[in-house]
């Protein structure tokens, strides 16, 4: 159950007036009630000297009876001034998630203003009237939350009319005091403040409305829906492209792939070639012979020789043809060096020294 709405500043006379605790005598003499009409309770104006002056009920503190004052005082204020604040309208961009301004909180001028029961609260809802320059009339609707938030079977009772709407968070500002004064927080004394005329004329009729919030805005709606179109389209563009770009990259592996199977099938043929004697690695001049017919292309390493290690059916001195060449060395000549030592039988130990020496040695 909610907490209750707490001590009041005004009572409802016999005449049908609200009456301030300043202008009634004290105890039961104030002749004054609840001016919830859901309640009714006698009050008792309460004219100590310890506490602020106040009214109570005599059978307990009902629920709305301090947001039916504010709400029934800020009717008056606004009637009054002809004017009240519009809180800040902004609206979510699609774009950057982040909230874009439609228009700052400001003060308005207004025709007329009257108490209305529409979003089902236990307190009345402001209905306002506003010509705006184009000379088309709107009507407003503005809430009140103090001690009770708005629930959301409210919030669509009140998108059921139709009509822009915000509420005046109160309870955001009670909040905010309570952050402020800590233990010296005194929640009767809060709410009696915030029904005080001169405190809502303030809060209503002056300032950008910073406890205000929109709770439904044409204005916002429309923003918002050209917002989310404009972000959808963008979303379609980017996907295309995406799509585009990825279909590219798909035909161009697609097109690498033919090209590197017809090499593949080319070299195939190439091995091939008849005299060759048709092993797998001859590519060239490193196999002992001079040079296969057909095999032109200078010798390939990774080509001619699976990788992993020597095949077993591989001649000796391919073997040492490939290593060779793969660190670095002139094949001719090394083969050259080893045709003089084969008959020697000497170690592939000396054999690599050799070939060591004609590496560091300057070409001729
Ligand atoms: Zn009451």
């Amino acid at each position: 159950m909610p907490s209750a709405g707490g001590s009041i500043l005004y009572g409802m006379g016999p005449d049908g007036n609200l009456h301030h605790i300043n202008d009634v005598e004290r105890g039961e003499a104030c002749n004054c009630v609840c001016p919830d009409p859901n309640c009714g309770q006698t009050l008792i104006a309460r004219k100590g000297e310890k506490k602020s002056h106040h009214f109570a009920h005599k059978r307990g503190t009902c629920e709305w009876a301090a947001e039916y004052v504010i709400s029934a005082v800020a009717a008056d204020i606004v009637q009054r001034a002809g004017a009240i604040v519009f809180p800040k309208l902004t609206f979510k961009d699609s774009f950057t998630g982040s909230d874009e301004t439609i228009a700052q909180g400001q003060s308005v001028r207004i025709s007329s203003v009257r108490l209305v029961q529409e979003s089902g609260r236990g307190n009345p809802d402001l209905l306002i009237t506003r010509k705006a320059s184009s000379g088309e009339v709107r009507e407003f609707l503005v809430l009140f939350s103090l001690v009770h938030g708005v629930t959301r079977k409210q919030r669509e009772a009140v998108r059921q009319t139709g009509r822009d709407s915000f509420v005046v968070d109160l309870n955001y500002l009670m909040r905010l005091r309570k952050e402020d004064l800590g233990k010296h927080f005194d929640r009767e004394q809060i709410l009696l403040g915030f029904q005080d005329p001169q405190f809502l004329s303030r809060i209503l009729t002056q300032g950008e409305g910073r406890c205000m919030r929109w709770l439904f805005n044409a204005r916002r709606s429309e923003a918002e829906a050209e917002n989310r179109a404009r972000h959808n389209e963008w979303l379609a563009e980017q996907e295309a492209k995406h799509k585009a770009a990825e279909e590219a990259r798909r035909k161009r592996e697609e097109e690498m792939r033919r090209e590197a199977e017809r090499r593949r099938r080319e070299n195939g043929s190439r091995a091939r070639t008849p005299g060759c004697g048709g092993r797998a690695y001859c590519r060239g001049r490193g196999t002992g012979q001079k040079s296969c017919a057909g095999s032109g292309a200078r010798a390939d390493i990774s080509q001619a020789r699976p990788a992993g290690k020597p095949g077993r059916g591989l001649a000796r001195k391919s073997v040492d043809t490939l290593r060779a060449m793969r660190q670095g060395i002139d094949h001719r000549r090394f083969h050259d060096v080893r045709r003089r030592w084969s008959h020697q039988s000497r170690t592939m130990l000396r054999l690599r020294q050799k070939a060591a020496m004609i590496r560091r040695a300057p070409p001729t």
